[in-house]
């Protein structure tokens, strides 16, 4: 056997690199730092997840799509945004060898590049709601450590969303929507996460709150996978946004913004993936079923029969590859192993003489079907497949969260999992904690039906609120 094999998952830095090489989804050789190329393979990937997210927005929303480039007299006009991203922010100063009379900014999220275009656009409460979404690469001049797909510094593929409502009670309602949304792409993807209310300090500059989806990864560490913002009127009153209520006066409009970057395929490929590579789920897997002709006698009949499954898989819309090459069996099971079929289908002489095919699954379980039927067969194991994906997810995340009652045993769990302490909510026990758990509040727990009473790990005080702690990436 010549083929590289992955670092154990335990050293998940190391896997994670080496597996985003030889699962061929992104190349980090581009000679700027924090900018990577997708590969086709993980292009296709890319397409299908967010062609998910399409689906799950368009019922809602519109898509459409803004400059880059950003004025800076724009850029400038919300103090506390301003503040939030100056030292991120890449400036295009020239055309040509001429000076810009304005300087430009490479868009880091696009609030400043939109809102004065609503302005535009709102005129009356009969054009709200507004609700629109672009899927585009932001820039930010990231001084920390960069990682592919996780921290760089042009994000490839920010879906970003941007409404506005009459009121300050629907604009909160459609947060609530937005998260709802976001639950069920992550379910589809098969990965469990937590919802945290940021603590003010880290809420989206500009923003009344910030809900955040986090995951946690194989270290022990979360990482943001998606986020919702109530802007209440604070950028509508900076940039001029107004509508005319039902009563003919102009009001102020209340808006929400909510993003998911390409951290969501950081997120899949590491949460899911094993020592043998990749394992997608089958909404979202460029090639959903790979089909293995053994090939030792009545080649020519192994073939005719491998192909005819094919057509009719890819017929029924199914993502399907057969491998025709002349490597040995195990060398072709892994290679597709490593790009994370779901479903292999193996089939030889003997079984075609008996009428039947393997179906060997991403996660090792193997069972012989009936070609008659075999479509419905596919589909009932995928959709379990990406049940037990689901389950195991979970149960490594409900593994990874604890609750502490001491400062200590805060710092133990935080060193690769996800505390939970009680916390009275004010800032200054906030950054006692951080500063001496050594980890960041997230936030405490969104959606949770769970409350009891605690006492605040800092003051003492009794309280029903809560704090999640972890190392974030
Ligand atoms: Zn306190």
């Amino acid at each position: 056997m010549t083929e590289a094999k992955l670092p154990g998952k335990e050293n998940f830095s190391e896997w994670y690199h080496e597996l985003l090489k030889s699962g061929e989804i992104i190349d980090v050789r581009y000679p700027v730092k924090g900018m990577c190329v997708w590969y086709p393979f993980g292009f296709a990937l890319r397409r299908n997840v967010y062609d998910l997210m399409r689906e799950l927005l368009d019922p809602d929303h519109q898509e459409t799509q803004f400059p880059l480039l950003i004025p800076e007299t724009e850029f400038m006009k919300e103090a506390e945004h301003i503040k939030g991203f100056e030292d991120e922010v890449y400036w295009v100063t020239h055309g040509g060898t001429s000076p810009l009379d304005i300087k430009l900014a490479l868009r880091p999220t696009s609030e400043t590049a939109i809102y004065p275009i609503f302005k535009l656009w709102v005129r009356s409460h009969a054009d709200l709601p507004l609700k629109i979404y672009q899927i585009v690469n932001t820039f930010r001049y990231e001084t920390k450590h960069t990682r592919p797909l996780i921290r760089l510094r042009e994000i490839t593929s920010f879906k970003e969303a941007h409404t506005v409502h009459a009121s300050w009670e629907e604009a909160a309602e459609q947060v609530e929507a937005a998260l709802t949304i976001y639950a069920e792409f992550y379910r589809r993807l098969a990965i469990p996460f937590l919802f945290a209310r940021r603590p003010s300090w880290d809420k989206f500059p500009g923003s009344d709150y910030s809900i955040a989806l986090d995951t946690v990864m194989p270290d022990g560490r979360t990482l943001q996978i998606g986020t919702a913002h109530l802007l209440g009127t604070n950028f509508a009153t900076t940039y001029g946004i107004t509508f005319e209520n039902e009563a003919g006066e102009q009001e102020f409009a209340n808006q929400t913004c909510y993003g998911v970057s390409e951290r969501c395929i950081a997120a899949l490929i590491s949460v899911h993936g094993d020592d043998r590579g990749l394992v997608l789920p089958w909404s979202v897997a460029p090639v959903q079923v790979v089909i293995v002709p053994i090939l030792f006698k009545d080649k020519e009949r192994t073939l005719e029969v491998s192909r005819e499954i094919k057509a009719k898989l890819a017929e029924a819309g199914t993502r399907v590859a057969i491998d025709e090459s002349d490597e040995r069996p195990g060398a072709k099971f892994y290679k597709w192993e490593m790009k994370g079929v779901p479903i292999r289908i193996e089939i030889g002489p003997r079984d075609i003489e008996k009428g039947v095919a393997v179906l060997a699954r991403r996660d090792g379980k193997k069972l012989t079907v009936p070609l008659d039927g075999l479509l419905s067969s596919i589909q009932a194991e995928a959709a379990d497949l990406t049940e037990a994906m689901l389950t195991k997810a979970q149960a490594f995340l409900a593994s990874k969260v604890k609750d502490c009652e001491t400062v200590e045993e805060a710092r133990e769990q935080t060193a690769a999992g996800v505390a939970r302490v009680g916390w009275c909510g004010s800032e200054e026990c906030g950054h006692w904690i951080e500063d001496e758990v050594g980890a960041a509040v997230l936030g405490e727990p969104w959606r949770s039906a769970e409350k009891h009473e605690r006492s605040c790990i800092v003051c003492g005080a009794k309280t029903e609120r809560c704090a999640l702690l972890a190392r974030q990436y």
